[in-house]
């Protein structure tokens, strides 16, 4: 491997200690445009590669990474700072989605459409799209890459894959194992480096054929323009403010489990996190009491300790972020029912910390309830009816997940009609299947990830009309 020297190298820091744990190489357009040769060279002999046997390859390559799960956890926490116990959910979880797809391989088709015409036929062919560029964020670095990788490679795609600048160790291992067992030089590579330069190099890449990106709003649009210039296919998977609806009639003590871990599971850096939660009063106090006696159970802690429930936030930006939208919010009114500031205490003075935080009745105007809080905070209002819940829920440019609790099937039906997300769990929540299509509506993007719907966004349509000549 080349040596990093300080001028052209990313220090990755351990959220939690600020301590360097990796450094790897800061690439730049020269890098992006010699990735994107090296997997347009290798992407006439993986097409031609039966599909079979790019399942079986895909297969064995899972295989490998699952073998490393252990190196791998430790790994991700180091450089994301998430618990041990959530990034092993995470490499389990990005194992699970290429074994889908790799088990997908031998179902793909086309169409036939007999009598077209006189002595015609037609025939819908369905063919790779070329070289992907797949551009991720830090807060779930693997799995996230997975949904890419897996649909792409089965359907003879060759993907350049960017991480997110402070988080490209765990992902450039996997590329490592996923090489050194089977995949062929080129149809998988993985580039370091800054979005604002390797990104968008990679992005603008003549023989780049559609860029599938999740991220942040704002850089999805940014990342959407640059693309249309060159009538690249595109994928957006983007920003989130999860509404969750508990009916009068809801089990409470689920859904207290379900709104802890839907705000709290990776110090609530998740697209799909609980970000509002909307309460019928006449259920509204109890669930108040039952989630803050929880959250007081949190523990808060650097993600290699024993007990830590809660890890740090990723980076200082990300703190700083919050604890605007929380100070801004309760200048403007709301109660703080729990947290709203960082943990006290030596083992915490070097990292990115912030206590598990409940904030009751908001202004809807408010940054908690317009922006998309990426981190540990929870605003919470009561509602009148289950209309007035998806009024509320509603009334936000995101339109990511939704959940609502409730035993009648008639509120459940309704919500899952009327609720503008592109998913809609009922008596359930944050769980993606790789069943099942995965993508926001509105401003949470363009696209579907996982489900057979992927595939469609990995390979082009050709139509073929077949006449015989007359004999
Ligand atoms: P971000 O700033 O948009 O960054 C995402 C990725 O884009 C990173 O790899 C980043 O590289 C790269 N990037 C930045 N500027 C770029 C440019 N000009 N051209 C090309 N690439 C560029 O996102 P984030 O704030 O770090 O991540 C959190 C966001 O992701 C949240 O909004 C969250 O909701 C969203 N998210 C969505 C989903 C979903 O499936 N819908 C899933 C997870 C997260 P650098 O790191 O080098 O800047
Ligand atoms: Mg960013």
């Amino acid at each position: 491997m080349a040596t990093v020297t300080d001028l052209d190298a990313t220090v990755i820091r351990n959220p939690a200690t600020g301590e360097e744990v990796g450094r790897v190489p800061r690439h730049g357009p020269e890098d992006a445009a010699a990735a994107v040769e090296r997997a347009a060279i290798a992407f006439p002999a993986w097409w031609e590669t039966p599909a079979a046997r790019r399942g079986e390859i895909l297969h064995e390559a899972a295989a490998a990474v699952l073998a490393a799960r252990d190196e791998l956890t430790l790994q991700l926490t180091l450089e994301q700072g998430k618990p041990l116990r959530e990034a092993r959910i995470e490499i389990t979880r990005f194992v699970h989605t290429l074994e889908h797809y790799a088990g997908l391989a031998k179902s793909l088709r086309g169409g036939y459409v007999p009598n077209l015409d006189v002595r015609a036929h037609g025939l819908v062919l369905k063919r790779p799209l070329g070289v992907v560029v797949a551009i991720v964020p830090w807060n779930f670095p693997t799995t996230l890459l997975g949904n890419k990788l897996g649909p792409a490679l089965v359907c003879g795609n060759v993907v350049v894959a960017k991480p997110a600048e402070t988080t490209p160790l765990t992902t450039l291992r996997i590329g490592e194992i996923m090489r050194e067992h089977g995949l062929p030089e080129g149809v998988f590579q993985v580039v370091t480096g800054k979005g604002s330069v390797l990104g968008e190099a990679l992005v603008t890449e003549r023989r780049v054929a559609k860029v599938a990106f999740t991220g942040s709003t704002p850089v999805g649009k940014h990342v959407a323009e640059l693309a249309a210039r060159g009538v690249k296919r595109v994928t957006l998977e983007l920003g989130g403010s999860d509404p969750m609806l508990v009916l009068d009639d809801a089990d409470v003590d689920s859904a207290v489990s379900a709104a802890s871990v839907g705000r709290f599971f990776n110090c609530g850096q998740a697209c799909l996190a609980i970000k509002r939660l909307y309460l019928h009063e006449a259920i509204a106090n109890e669930f108040v009491e039952k989630l803050a006696a929880k959250v007081d159970r949190l523990t808060v802690g650097s993600g290699t300790a024993d007990g830590t429930t809660i890890g740090p936030l990723h980076s200082e930006t990300q703190r700083t972020i919050l604890e605007d939208q929380v100070g801004a919010t309760l200048e403007r009114g709301g109660e703080l029912l729990a947290g709203g500031r960082r943990p006290d205490g030596d083992e915490y003075a070097s990292g990115w910390f912030y206590e598990p935080t409940l904030i009751l009745e908001p202004p809807h105007d408010s940054k908690m309830a317009t922006e998309e809080v990426f981190g540990p905070a929870l605003p919470i209002w009561r509602i009148g009816s289950l209309e007035e819940g998806v009024e509320r829920a509603n009334a936000s440019e995101f339109g990511l997940g939704s959940s609502v609790w409730t035993r009648d099937l008639t509120a459940a039906t309704i919500a899952a009609e009327k609720l503008e997300a592109g998913y809609t769990w009922v008596n359930s929540s944050q769980i993606v299947y790789d069943e099942l299509p995965f993508g926001g509506f509105g401003e949470s993007g363009i696209g579907k990830e996982h489900g057979i719907e992927a595939l469609d966004f990995y390979q082009e349509a050709k139509a073929v009309v077949v006449k015989q000549s007359p004999r």
